[in-house]
């Protein structure tokens, strides 16, 4: 792949690294102490709540939070992996038969690590 083209998807790949983390900033917070780096919040949780509707409604939002913000990790995770074989110059090799990835798939997806073919199930 020529500079011009990593440059291109490496830009794709920084603006939806930024959007997935400030995505991440509404429903959770970074916490350095986890090895995953985010955890799911809840805005003004209050567990000594007299009104147990509100409890419920809270806990409901945490439970929802955290399966949004385990999404939005898991992309994360591709993009950075991504950035990362941009930087080791393995960027757009299909990993199962180290053939280049097509562009169309890229551009769609730029943190694709394998070729199309491989995705299709019999
Ligand atoms: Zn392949």
């Amino acid at each position: 792949m020529n500079t011009k083209d990593l440059e291109h998807y490496k830009a794709k790949l920084t603006s939806e690294k930024a959007e997935l983390e400030s995505e991440l900033q509404e429903v959770g917070e970074k916490n350095p102490t986890l090895k995953e780096g985010w955890e799911a919040t809840s805005k003004n949780i209050e567990v000594d709540s007299a009104d147990e509707n509100e409890v419920a409604d809270k806990f409901e939002e945490y439970e929802g939070n955290s399966g949004i913000l385990k999404q939005l990790e898991g992309q994360l995770t591709e993009v950075n992996a991504a950035l990362d074989r941009i930087a080791k110059g393995t960027y757009g090799i299909c990993q199962i038969c180290g053939q280049p990835i097509e562009k169309d798939r890229l551009e769609a997806n730029p943190s694709s690590k394998i070729s199309i073919k491989h995705n299709h199930k019999a």
